[in-house]
């Protein structure tokens, strides 16, 4: 069902999707193996095409329409800054690019309170490697194997998650280690606890045996996003900030997915009670509406820039309608209680409502999540945890996934879906009902995935 005013028009949606596969070329893809479904319009948490079917976003997009698709006040906001001032060059000093920076330096934690923009997540990445290695004066920036920090060169070496293979040239000062996950502990533990003083230990040995002196920064999604949200176990992120200060190494939190509201607080850090020295941001900073990413940066940082000039920059840093976009969703998200209203949503019906599903649901091996940010694990075999896929599995080796996730779109829900996963990653003021309708469509598309069980 679309809503009353988007009629279908097929006709319209071929012509879409035949201009789309004659001249777009698309992220991550076999050009000629994919079947992008040409879509006519969103609003809220709905998204729906030319042909009269409506779709329930439980991926955000690409997990980020924290604030839902269409959101009247931010739409105005940017029509606004359109008319006033659309563009200017970033030495300026500019009212949307000015508050947008106040109202994120405000938020941030601990003295996080200087603001370099970015046009995405990757860019904010590529500028906080760069900001901790002239920092430091050192060259190594460590990051976890079950990790995505985006696509350009520093952040794709960064990368842990299998998209960084192509482009790993083996030489850019990147080393990788195993962060916590007790579902499929590297390290043989049997409890949070174990686990997070085995990983500790492991990081310590790590940086040890680089040479600490050499090490810049390491870099961590605060609860890891693509990879699998995997919330860190309690302790774990304060000891990687110990570790990081015995050593004078910088801590990142990459925060492009976490951050702005989707684990129930404005930044994933604040669960924690963790300060990391540079914090990027890009995604929910303002739903994605208009490219917008950045780095938050400590006041020691910020210090070594203060009267040496910054190695870096680009053109399009806090581009007004972006920065305007920012203003309006912040403020939208602190009006409407949209932080809290994720938390609550995960504690009251997410959370309990995946549950319920991995109790009928052989498929389902595990349910890990906070606020609007939930994955469930599918298996093969609950008992040996036997991915429902295996690592990084295409074609064939991946029906099964493929399988559960049409089964999904044709009851009406789109999923996240990445290996043996699908994350539960809805709008962060996603409705009740809408909770509800997603996880009964959820309930019947895991029937398809139970088949596939041992
Ligand atoms: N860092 C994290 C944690 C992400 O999840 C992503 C994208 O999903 C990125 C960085 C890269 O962001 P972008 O795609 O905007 O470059």
């Amino acid at each position: 069902m679309t809503p009353q005013h988007a009629k279908p028009d097929p006709a319209a949606g071929a012509a879409v999707k035949a201009a789309d596969r004659a001249h777009v070329f698309h992220s991550w893809s076999a050009q000629e193996l994919i079947d992008p479904l040409a879509v006519a319009g969103a609003e809220g948490s709905y998204f729906w095409d030319y042909d009269g079917n409506r779709y329930l976003d439980f991926a955000s997009g690409l997990v980020f329409t924290n604030i839902g698709y269409q959101h009247p006040k931010v739409v105005a906001a940017i029509q606004e800054q359109a008319g006033r001032l659309a563009t200017f060059a970033p030495a300026f000093a500019i009212e949307a690019r000015s508050e947008a920076a106040r109202l994120i330096a405000e938020r941030t934690p601990g003295d996080l309170d200087k603001i370099f923009f970015t046009n995405g997540g990757a860019e904010a990445v590529e500028n906080a490697a760069r900001m901790a290695r002239v920092h430091t004066g050192r060259p190594k920036i460590l990051s976890a194997y079950r990790s995505y920090h985006g696509a350009t060169n520093a952040a794709i070496h960064l990368t842990g998650d299998p998209r960084r293979w192509a482009s790993d040239t083996g030489a850019a000062a990147t080393v990788h280690f195993w962060a916590p996950f007790l579902y499929r502990t590297p390290f043989y533990s049997e409890s949070e606890q174990q686990e997070c003083e085995r990983a500790l230990a492991h990081l310590a040995d790590t940086i040890a045996f680089e040479g600490p002196g050499t090490i810049a920064a390491v870099i961590l999604e605060t609860i890891p996003g693509t990879a699998g949200i995997m919330p860190p176990p309690p302790g774990y992120l304060a000891g990687v900030r110990e570790l990081c200060d015995q050593h004078g190494i910088l801590l990142v939190l990459d925060e492009v997915m976490a951050g702005f509201g989707r684990t129930g607080t404005w930044f994933a850090a604040d669960l924690y009670d963790v300060v990391p020295d540079l914090l990027t941001f890009a995604k929910g900073v303002n739903s994605g509406y208009v490219p917008l990413g950045g780095v938050a940066i400590s006041g020691a940082v910020a210090e070594t820039f203060a009267r040496r000039p910054y190695p870096g920059g680009l053109t399009y840093s806090g581009h007004p309608l972006a920065c305007a976009a920012a203003v309006a969703t912040i403020e939208a998200m602190a009006e409407e209680g949209i932080v809290e209203h994720a938390a609550k949503l995960g504690e009251t019906v997410l959370g309990p409502g995946l549950r319920a599903l991995a109790e009928r649901h052989p498929s389902v091996g595990e349910v890990r999540g906070v606020g609007a940010f939930w994955a469930l694990e599918l298996v093969r075999d609950r008992t040996t945890r036997e991915p429902l896929v295996p690592y990084n599995a295409s074609g064939a080796d991946n029906a099964p996934m493929a399988a559960f996730a049409g089964a999904a779109k044709q009851r009406g829900l789109w999923p996240f879906v990445n290996m043996n996963r699908t994350h539960v990653v809805p709008p962060c003021n996603l409705g009740e009902a809408e909770a509800k309708e997603g996880l009964a469509a959820l309930d019947e598309a895991l029937t398809v995935a139970d088949e596939h069980t041992v």
